[in-house]
């Protein structure tokens, strides 16, 4: 009998990983479906610091969703420590993972070497750009829906999850104990509401699914009313004469905000003279972006395309790219006018900081978050609304107006769900991984009240298939 072992993201949003046995051809096969970051304090780091060298030695293939740190983030330590089979992942993922990775050594570098700064340690970080340029020749990339064989004669075919660009659902046929079992990973699915990514594709057959459940609680509101919210605070700004801060998560959504303030600009409705993107990293995701655009939700693009004559660097002609710290320090030089994209997106790093440090205690600066933002990071304090906050080192009186805009969501919500849910025709039995408990025992009832069946697995629960 083959089995399945939930090895990460149970009841909680991080740390995804699923070992996957099979017995196909009487020996047994080891493959990994994710290998994710945990993210998030202390508990996290020691997570994420654990030997994979056991783990490594076993593995005969690894398949990866989508190029989101916390499903993809621990690879480069799973590499080095001794993992040297192929990485399966689709073609777009293949290039953003590139990025993801990079920075995530470079950061991960430059923490450890404050670390051992201040407080006299020597630690080392989890895996260096050396593991990551290993893992990154390890990526076997391929189509959506595109058959591919993998050891112990399991099948696997990547469907479009529609959450970031070369996002996947995971389908694998597996033989067990004399039949084949068809298990469906749904990765992250994407919000049907929100632009640039197509909707995720619905499957029909099954016979067990583990589903995303982040917004399991809960459905967004809708995108209209989101977006003339966010023009009236871009509005609202303009006429205080003040900036606009808004704290990007590099993949998604800025490329998502950048879109329409496009269509602002170009409704002739965008009042600022200038935007600036200013993150190194949001910067290549962009440019990746739009170089893959193909991928991308067609009509959506046409919106944009028509607008622009079809020149993609038209898009947004006030946008300017602020690749180097002396431009981006040049920005603070601008008191009123501008809309400033700038990482961290939960504001616990990056050059955000800097433009808090000069624009924070204006009462004419408007602050918005537009992603979700955990407790403990200076983004959540902002939006339970601290009078005064610490900025790198230096205590601030918060006087900017601080919007919090939550329509924004790269995540299914729940009505979408269960309507993903709802598309397989043969009872598949379900297990809600990737959300946190709570989040998790909401969907579990509402899943029910539509006849639909869902577990929620304990770390390190193995279930046969
Ligand atoms: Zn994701």
């Amino acid at each position: 009998m083959s089995t399945l072992t939930f090895q990460g993201a149970v009841g909680e949003v991080t740390g995804s990983r699923y070992l996957l046995e099979v017995d196909g051809d009487g020996r047994q096969h080891a493959l990994l479906l994710e290998c994710g970051l945990h993210q998030g304090g202390a508990e996290a780091d020691r997570a994420n610091a654990k030997p994979l060298g056991a783990l490594a030695k076993r593995l005969e293939a690894v398949v990866l969703s989508h190029g989101h740190l916390d499903h993809s983030g621990l690879l480069p330590k799973l590499v080095r420590d001794g993992y040297r089979g192929p990485i399966h992942c689709t073609r777009d993922t293949a290039e953003l993972l590139e990025i993801m990775l990079e920075d995530a050594a470079f950061v991960m570098a430059k923490d450890i070497e404050f670390e051992n700064k201040w407080r006299k340690r020597a630690d080392k970080p989890l895996y260096t750009i050396d593991d990551v340029a290993d893992t990154l020749a390890l990526c076997v990339p391929h189509g959506y829906g595109q058959p591919v064989d993998l050891p112990g004669g399991v099948t696997l075919v990547f469907r479009d999850a529609g959450h970031i660009l070369g996002s996947a659902i995971v389908e694998l046929m597996v033989p067990s104990g004399g039949r084949q079992r068809h298990l469906v990973f749904s990765g992250d699915l994407g919000n049907p509401g929100s632009v640039l990514m197509k909707d995720p594709e619905t499957l029909h057959e099954a016979d067990l699914v583990l589903m995303e459940s982040t917004y399991g609680d809960r459905d967004h509101r809708p995108l209209e009313e989101t977006l003339e919210e966010f023009a009236q605070v871009l509005d609202d700004a303009q006429a205080a004469g003040g900036n606009v801060l808004i704290p990007a998560f590099a993949v998604g959504r800025t490329q998502e905000i950048l879109y329409h303030l496009s269509v602002l600009y170009h409704e002739g409705r965008l009042k600022q003279q200038v935007v600036f993107l200013d993150s190194p990293m949001a910067i290549r995701v962009t440019e990746l972006y739009n170089r893959l655009r193909k991928s991308l939700n067609r009509d959506d693009l046409k919106v944009l395309n028509v607008a622009a004559q079809g020149d993609p660097s038209q898009y947004l002609p006030i946008l300017r790219l602020t690749r180097s710290v002396e431009e981006s320090m040049a920005i603070n030089r601008i008191h009123g006018g501008a809309i400033v994209i700038a990482g961290a997106g939960m504001c616990n790093g990056g050059r955000i900081l800097h433009h808090f440090r000069y624009n924070l205690a204006k009462p004419s600066t408007r602050v918005v978050i537009v992603g979700f933002q955990a407790a403990g990071t200076l983004g959540r304090a902002l939006v339970d609304g601290a009078e005064r906050v610490k900025v790198l080192g230096e205590e601030l009186p918060v006087k900017a107006k601080v919007h919090t805009i939550g329509g924004f969501s790269a995540h299914a919500g729940q009505s979408e769900l269960i309507g993903w849910a709802g598309a397989f025709r043969n009872r598949p039995l379900f297990y809600l991984v990737h959300g946190e408990p709570e989040a998790q025992r909401v969907l579990q009832r509402a899943l029910a009240d539509a006849g639909i069946d869902a577990e929620i697995p304990d770390f390190q629960d193995c279930i046969p298939l």
